[in-house]
């Protein structure tokens, strides 16, 4: 037998053409991911079952005869089921059923014998088994062998992929297993003991070799600790390195800046950015660079807060930058901070305040002299503030001292961008990150551990409640109220945002009957796509006609509602207009202007104005085809309205949404903690995608932890412990060097996924 490493690739033990598509398919590219693969379930049959006394529900390991074998094209899916109905010697019948027939066709012949395992369901009155695992025998000793394994075994049921079943994906596992003769152990003795681990080797044959009395969840409680001990001890490397790291000290000075701005604040500041705003000063004039979280609601001051702290940097000789995710935002930025600055941005200008500074914006699209303008500006020192988007991490541009950065919205950057910026001060400057999509506990733990973390919590007074309601698209009388309320609410003076999920064609002019194959991605890969659900407990009944599904509706684009809009009556003489990302920078920063100046009433724009966008005469917003955005993203946009005096409405309009998007709507509409939701996605969710679509590259997503589930955030709270004690103690990893080679493998990974990303 060949010695393998976890390192080996998978062609070491399948054919090119496997490797590919497990590579391809599933992320799997060496032994040590095989190891990390774990089954979706397990099925314990532990005896021959009779066919006369099956149930619903049992896991069962019968052998039978092949009696009959029916294939047919599906209705709604490409591909062919196959229908196989099995008999044992007294005549007893049970049906199989393949959803794609693809490699079962022609080996399930008429009489043909063999052993079938999987778990009982029903079909009306039949009962079945949905791809089963199976084996046809050639002679009886062959038989009796394998049905022997079964007895004595759990059986790993694995999710399959293409041409691989699950059955062979054991094999595969098992020879893996075999060939590797040591087995990588990255958690210490002392930590195992004290946590009751096991040690590696035995959890991976608990997970992918479990006998009848053995708990796989055992095995797989380590392998989610692993997980949480390398990422902690990353992190702890991170916070680690940043102590070492030396700041310049920004000592506040009385009578500066900052205290000139205080003075001329139009509201008294929150608790909360009273309290922050302190520790954000003292941190500043810490030698140790500051590395801080600061989160809280859409609204709730973070902006006023993060210039505060600008200004003491300034205060202080130095410079501050504002990284912002989209131009639109950081233009945004640009016009709010130099209208709350007022007189004291207009640094060395006839009119100026004695103390003033000026604001610079560097953006990708702006012109050639407005560019070097504030290249210049930066590079001199000129500008206290420079904002911008990812231009400002470009290689040219220069600070004279670089204080402080802050990151709006920092779910949109990546670490690596962050220190691209860290890097051009003279030494490293103090960041502040500021998000308004809520964290929960275990991705702030995950995701943000080597930060530390403050979070606003009230929304400053007078601020109005926002209302949300769902509204049903295919009850014309909702539809038609909807548009009137947004008219209504104009005719009060105030102004409306319509979200639309794309753009589309700027000749679309008609709400046109929806035709067929519109946005929805099709899964890629159909097989998967078929697999009866094992996590949900399997419900397998798994019936190849579901019934007729709901017809693919073209998803609305923004500018087919505005015609729409236009040809309505309801809004005779509003002034429409659209916004999105495709639109060139300077249409699209002089359409802000005009909503934020009133002169346009209702936007029609696409998620560009998810973030950030602060127009407190916007009282209402209507989200179109709202099943097609996320929870998180639905709360970050209602954020828009409801920012002055007038309350804030936001209505979710749906056609057709399936039984999860309409509970996803109905928990958006049914609370405004924005805590609660991202802890209701993350649940919904279930897994991976907690960074969001954007930034969940292979290598930053999780695995084997569900950072929605309760008990892992005690793994992730007790791993992190472990992994900051033990990188105390060796902050090089020198007596840990399976440790140290489990990090290097995992910041390859995220380094992989980052290029992929682009
Ligand atoms: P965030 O960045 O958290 O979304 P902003 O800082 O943009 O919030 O604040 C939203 C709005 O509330 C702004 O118009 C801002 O001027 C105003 N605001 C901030 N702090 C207060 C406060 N303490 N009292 C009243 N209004 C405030
Ligand atoms: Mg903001």
């Amino acid at each position: 037998m060949v010695v393998l490493t976890e390192d080996s690739p998978l062609t070491k033990l399948v054919k090119k053409g496997e490797a590919e598509q497990l590579a391809r398919t599933k992320g799997l590219q060496t032994v040590g991911d095989l190891f990390e693969f774990v089954p979706r379930r397990y099925v314990r049959p532990g005896q021959l079952t009779d066919l006369s006394s099956l149930r619903v529900g049992e896991d069962v390991l019968v052998v039978a005869e092949v009696a009959r074998a029916t294939s047919r094209t599906m209705r709604n899916r490409r591909g062919k089921m196959l229908t196989v109905v099995l008999t044992d010697d007294h005549g007893h019948e049970l049906d199989v059923t393949f959803f794609s027939a693809y490699g079962h066709e022609g080996k399930l012949h008429p009489g043909v014998r063999g052993f079938f395992v999987g778990t009982i369901g029903a079909y009306g009155r039949r009962l079945q088994l949905t791809h089963p695992e199976y084996e046809l025998f050639d002679d009886d000793e062959q038989g009796e062998a394998a049905v022997e394994w079964y007895r004595t075994h759990r059986v790993p049921v694995y999710s399959t992929t293409g041409k691989i079943n699950s059955l062979q994906l054991r094999r595969l596992v098992h020879t893996a297993l075999d060939s590797v003769d040591r087995i990588r152990e990255p958690v210490p003795e002392p930590v195992r003991s004290a946590r009751g681990l096991l040690d590696r080797a035995a959890a991976l044959e608990l997970v992918h070799r479990p006998r009848v009395d053995d708990q796989p969840s055992r095995g797989l409680e380590r392998l989610k600790y692993d997980e949480a001990f390398v990422l902690q001890t990353i992190l702890a490397q991170r916070r680690k390195a940043a102590e070492t790291e030396l700041a310049t000290p920004r000592h506040p000075r009385p009578g500066g800046l900052l205290a000139d701005f205080d003075a001329r604040l139009p509201f008294e500041l929150t608790a909360g950015q009273r309290e922050i705003g302190e520790v954000l000063t003292a941190e500043l004039a810490s030698d140790r660079p500051m590395h801080r979280l600061l989160q809280g609601e859409v609204g709730s001051g973070k902006t006023v807060v993060a210039l505060r702290a600008m200004l003491a940097a300034i205060d202080a000789g130095g410079q501050a930058a504002l990284l912002a995710p989209t131009e639109v935002l950081a233009a945004q930025h640009h016009r709010s901070i130099t209208a709350m600055l007022g007189d004291l941005a207009l640094g060395g200008m006839l009119g100026g305040a004695e103390h003033g500074t000026t604001v610079a914006l560097l953006t990708g699209s702006q012109g050639a002299t407005a560019r070097k303008r504030s290249l210049l500006a930066a590079a001199s020192g000129e500008a206290g503030i420079v904002i911008g988007t990812h231009a400002l991490i470009q290689k040219h541009v220069q600070f004279a001292d670089l204080a402080l950065v802050v990151v709006d919205e920092q779910h949109r950057f990546g670490v690596e961008q962050r220190d691209a910026l860290r890097e051009k001060g003279i030494r490293p400057p103090h960041v502040l990150v500021m998000t308004a999509t809520p964290i929960p506990r275990t991705v702030a733990m995950t995701v943000f551990g080597d930060m530390e973390t403050s979070t606003l919590r009230e929304l400053p007074r007078g601020r109005s409640p926002i209302s949300t309601h769902v509204v049903d698209g295919d009850r014309p009388g909702w539809v038609e109220r909807t548009w009137q309320r947004v008219a209504e609410e104009v005719a009060k003076g105030h102004q409306a945002y319509v979200v639309c999920p794309r753009i589309g064609d700027v000749d679309d002019d008609a709400l046109g009957p929806a035709p067929v194959g519109g946005g929805r991605a099709s899964a890629g890969d159909d097989e998967d796509a078929w697999d009866v659900d094992w996590d949900d407990g399997g419900d397998g009944d798994g019936d190849g006609d579901r019934g007729p599904e709901p017809p693919e509706r073209e998803l609305t684009g923004v500018y087919t509602m505005l015609a729409a809009l236009r040809a309505n009556p309801a809004l005779e003489g509003v002034r429409l207009e659209v916004l999105h990302g495709r639109l060139d920078p300077d249409t699209k920063e002089a359409t802000m202007r005009a909503f934020a100046a009133g002169d346009i009433d209702v936007l029609v724009a696409t998620t560009v104005i998810e973030v950030g966008v602060d127009v407190p005469n916007a009282s209402v917003m209507v989200v179109v085809d709202a099943d097609r955005f996320g929870i998180s993203q639905l709360h970050q946009l209602r954020g828009r309205v409801g920012r002055g005096s007038a309350p804030g409405l936001c209505l979710l309009m749906t056609q057709g949404a399936g039984e999860l998007a309409a509970e996803r709507l109905a928990r958006v509409a049914a609370t405004t903690d924005g805590f609660e939701l991202a802890q209701v996605d993350l649940v919904l969710r279930r897994e991976g995608d907690v960074l969001g679509a954007r930034q969940s590259g292979r290598g930053n997503s999780v695995r084997h932890l569900r950072l929605g589930r309760p008990e892992d955030e005690q793994v992730i709270a007790d791993a992190r412990e472990d992994a900051f004690a033990l990188v105390a103690q060796d902050p090089d990893l020198r007596r840990h060097p399976a440790l140290a080679a489990a990090v290097a493998m995992r910041l390859d990974e995220e380094q992989a996924a980052w290029l992929e990303r682009g």
